[in-house]
């Protein structure tokens, strides 16, 4: 029967918030709580964890709990945290690393942020395709992904209509440029994107 080893609990955690400070740049331990990054937080209504207490888990290292939470995904990179931190900690640079480490932990984001996920790549691989987003083709594979087949469909039959909406992509000129972007971070990042 295997026993709780709390030395052993307490250097994990240690390392993890180690490896989150060094991954982002930031200095997790000058967050006192303030709460400012949360207050001014566009989508902090959708979360389930407030950047706040994301910042407090990856401090204490929980990263079991934090990886798996909906907020790092529900983020949408706007950096109003950061600008409002009075400790200059880069709270929208940690939520980002803490996504990158779930996707290379193999952690599927849960609820609302498996959306947000499948969005993310299905965006990407479009860019990366054709060097600017195609939407029809971005919006189906992500309906087809997510399993809500249907989901805009009105929306896009109207965008449609109007001529808002091409059926087929279109490319950049000079796409060599968006290759050589995402070639060197998907090196940076050590896997896919
Ligand atoms: S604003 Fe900065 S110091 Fe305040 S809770 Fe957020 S990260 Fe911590
Ligand atoms: S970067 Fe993310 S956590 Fe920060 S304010 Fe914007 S949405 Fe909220």
């Amino acid at each position: 029967m295997s026993s709780y080893n709390l030395t052993e609990s307490l250097r994990q955690n240690g390392e993890f918030k180690a490896l989150v400070g060094k991954l982002s740049g930031q200095p997790l331990s000058q967050c006192y709580q303030c709460g400012k990054c949360t207050a001014g937080c566009p989508v902090s209504f959708a979360m389930d964890v407030a950047p706040n207490k994301v910042l407090r888990m990856a401090q204490a290292g929980l990263k079991n709990e934090v990886l798996r939470c909906q907020s790092i995904w529900i983020c949408a990179s706007c950096s109003t945290c950061t600008a409002r931190c009075p400790e200059g900690v880069d709270v929208a640079r940690v939520m980002e690393v803490l996504r990158i480490m779930a996707g290379k932990e193999g952690i599927p984001a849960p609820g609302r942020g498996k959306d947000v996920s499948i969005f993310n790549s299905a965006f990407l691989r479009s860019v990366r395709r054709n060097g600017r987003m195609f939407e029809a083709g971005t919006m189906a594979a992500f309906n087809i992904k997510s399993l809500h087949l249907l989901r805009e469909a009105t929306t896009g039959m109207h965008m449609f209509i109007k001529g808002k909406l091409r059926l087929l992509p279109e490319r950049i000129k000079n796409k060599k440029e968006i290759d050589s972007i995402f070639t060197a971070a998907v090196k940076e990042r050590g896997g896919e994107l």
